[in-house]
């Protein structure tokens, strides 16, 4: 069979042929689109006509089809479906694929061309439209941050250094995964289960049945806080949980330490031959924040703020706990657990009966669905006859209110072993008018299955992770740009999160239409409701997010002679960090440990974990907006579609804010969420 990666797919929404593709038609394709483009661009560079937007820009924006269209595939089919073929293929493509990158960054003829563009603008001799403009001066930016002024002896160990990180990226991510599986918490008394719902209680059972033991198996999420812990009665099995979350990556067979500490060195020389200080600070001249004094200026504010919260809760927990279990001191196994309790006894809200109350269809068709109609118009309709990258992954025509055809999502809802931890949203097709593609986008979570007869039953985690995730869908499928580069989710790091933390207030605003018992279609109780609306943001969570931030900051702005020197020094090191930023309290530790830090070590976020907060700060305005204008109306949605949402990357994403909102965004209103 040939390799449909090679050409335009044919399918509808030129979805990949996923059904009909082999691991090594991924790499082919892969490794065949990178010469392809080095190709192309080569045109573009030896063009000896007077540089122009088509001969320059668009000609740029037509290169590299074959390598965008495999490795959205590749990425999405990876992430959510992996193997060992997966594996070796992200081994070997990451150190290549980092070498693309500087082939094309560091090749002064394509920087003369885009240098030439921007000469004539200047001179008026040919005219560039907002889009046009911001495309050139983001290309051209790219080259500066790429190295582009460098001499050749310093171009050169930069060539090394990218190809290093990447590599050592990819180690860190395999050892994390391999650590979390070996991770797994092993129960054989299933009195020590007490507190599990039935449907993580059989979850656990399948988990053992897979691994081949007796029992049960709690496996690990990726975060600090194992969500089992916050409601087994068991205290020395949430202390296991616990302590095998905690001490993931440290020491033994999977030890990620002397990988993260390369991985930060070697950010740094980077970052200093670039003209950094460090990569702290090259990180978030990329950003809205622009600099490392504006990040950690926040950060400094917030930080010892939430943490001060939580000192004062301690004495409440600690309280609860003298009651089950006299003469016992406040552990962090516990204060999930706790704070979980005390939730149920003063509102009367028991997460675990929240779940028949949200069954994952219904949450999806009246929740999801619905706010993106009552919103933005659009109207999602399941296509059986089409398949996404595994035979449970669902594919949604997406149409607009007056039936004409937007584009697709694809949606793969349930856990899986071959599936990475946490959610995500992919783009599979960007959004373009050059090359006059439609949007299609994926969106993978880790919901439990449907068991027997028994339907998908959501914790109310899990309803928020899936309006953010399809937050981020609608950044993608709501784009009308010019560029593909420019599509959608192609803003910077800490804007990005920005559309999808939005999203997630309706699922507050509509709980009344979706929350309905599975068996009987009640609805979920009045008090529920209000507790849930009213407790939306807690303290817990903004500490240990913050908390995170501040670690990864202090990593990727530590100078060099001030980092430990060898793999024992790790943890004396983050104790420092977290202590220099008034955020040291054992009861409640970062969301990750540098360990098992998969933002900061294993890919996009090294030093732009921070980003989430700042993305938040647009956020907390925009709902303030959203309420001062009447909620969730047509009107409303439009203009949001159009001048923020519908801009993708094309133009500054602070100027699209301000011509949404009318205004920067308000601090204040971050702070009044947070309760600081
Ligand atoms: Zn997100």
């Amino acid at each position: 069979m040939a390799n449909s990666l090679l050409s335009p797919s044919t399918l509808p929404f030129e979805l990949p042929d996923f059904a009909h593709l082999s691991d090594a038609d991924f790499r082919e394709a892969i490794e065949r689109g990178m010469s392809e483009q080095l190709e192309e661009l080569d045109a573009v560079a030896t063009d000896t006509e007077p540089a122009t937007v088509e001969n320059v820009l668009e000609a740029w924006e037509r290169t590299g089809r074959t390598l965008t269209r495999a490795l959205h595939a590749f990425w999405v089919a990876k992430a959510a479906d992996t193997n060992d073929e997966r594996d070796a293929i992200e081994a070997d493509m990451a150190p290549r694929l980092a070498a693309h990158a500087d082939a094309i960054l560091l090749d002064t003829r394509l920087y003369g061309r885009l240098t030439e563009l921007d000469v004539r603008r200047k001179a008026g001799e040919v005219e560039l439209d907002e889009q046009d403009t911001f495309c050139l001066s983001e290309r051209l930016r790219e080259y500066e941050r790429g190295g582009i002024h460098l001499d050749d002896e310093a171009q050169t160990r930069l060539r090394e250094l990218n190809e290093t990180l990447a590599t050592l990226s990819t180690t860190f991510e395999k050892l994390l995964v391999a650590g979390r599986n070996a991770g797994a918490v092993h129960v054989t008394d299933e009195s020590h289960l007490d507190g599990l719902s039935d449907s993580d209680k059989a979850g656990a059972a399948q988990a053992a049945r897979t691994a081949g033991v007796e029992g049960w198996l709690i496996e690990l999420t990726n975060t600090t806080q194992q969500p089992p812990a916050s409601v087994l009665h068991h205290r020395p099995t949430r202390q296991r949980v616990h302590e095998a979350g905690v001490t993931r990556g440290l020491g033994g067979e999977h030890d990620t330490r002397s990988t993260l500490l390369d991985i930060v060195r070697v950010s740094g020389e980077r970052a200093r031959l670039l003209g950094f200080a460090h990569h702290a600070a090259y990180a978030a001249e990329d950003g809205c924040a622009g600099s490392t004094e504006a990040v950690s200026e926040i950060l400094g504010r917030l930080g010892p703020a939430t943490y001060d919260l939580m000192r004062t809760q301690a004495e409440a927990w600690q309280r609860r706990l003298e009651q089950i279990e006299p003469g016992a001191t406040v552990e962090p196994w516990d204060v999930t657990y706790l704070s979980e309790l005390i939730s149920a006894e003063e509102k009367s809200l028991d997460g675990a009966a929240l779940r028949p109350y949200l069954e994952f269809d219904r949450v999806l068709v009246d929740g999801v669905f619905a706010a993106a109609e009552g919103l933005y118009g659009i109207t999602f309709h399941r296509r059986l006859d089409l398949v996404g990258y595994t035979a449970e992954s669902r594919v949604y025509e997406v149409r607009e209110a007056d039936g004409s055809v937007l584009g697709a999502a694809v949606l793969d809802p349930y856990t899986r072993s071959t599936k990475q931890g946490g959610a995500w949203m992919t783009a599979i097709v960007d959004q373009n008018e050059l090359l006059g593609q439609g949007p299609v986008v994926s969106n993978t979570c880790n919901f439990n299955p449907p068991v027997g007869d028994s339907p998908s039953l959501l914790s109310w985690d899990n309803v928020i992770t899936l309006f953010h995730e399809f937050g981020h869908d609608l950044h993608g499928l709501l784009s009308k740009v010019r560029y593909p580069s420019r599509s959608g989710t192609a803003v910077s790091r800490d804007f990005v999160e920005f559309p999808s933390q939005v999203n997630e207030i309706w699922a507050y605003e509509l709980i009344d239409r979706y929350a309905r018992h599975h068996e009987t279609g009640e609805p979920m109780p009045a008090a529920w409701v209000e507790t849930l609306r009213s407790g939306s943001r807690e303290a817990f969570k903004y500490a240990e997010l913050l908390s995170a931030m501040i670690l990864d900051q202090a990593w990727y702005q530590a100078p060099e002679d001030q980092l430990p020197t060898d793999v024992d020094g790790v943890e004396a090191f983050e104790a420092a960090a977290l202590e220099r930023g008034g955020v040291d309290f054992a009861l409640v530790p970062p969301r990750y440990r540098t360990t098992y830090f998969a933002h900061a070590f294993g890919g996009g976020y090294s030093a732009r974990y921070y980003s989430y907060l700042w993305s938040e700060i647009f956020d907390a305005d925009t709902v303030a907006w959203f309420h001062d204008h009447g909620g969730l109306t047509r009107e409303n949605g439009q203009r949001f579609r159009e001048r923020l949402l519908g801009r993708g990357g094309s133009i500054e994403s602070t100027q699209a804010y301000r011509e949404f909102r009318g205004s920067d965004p308000d601090l204040s209103h971050l702070l009044r969420r947070i309760g600081v």
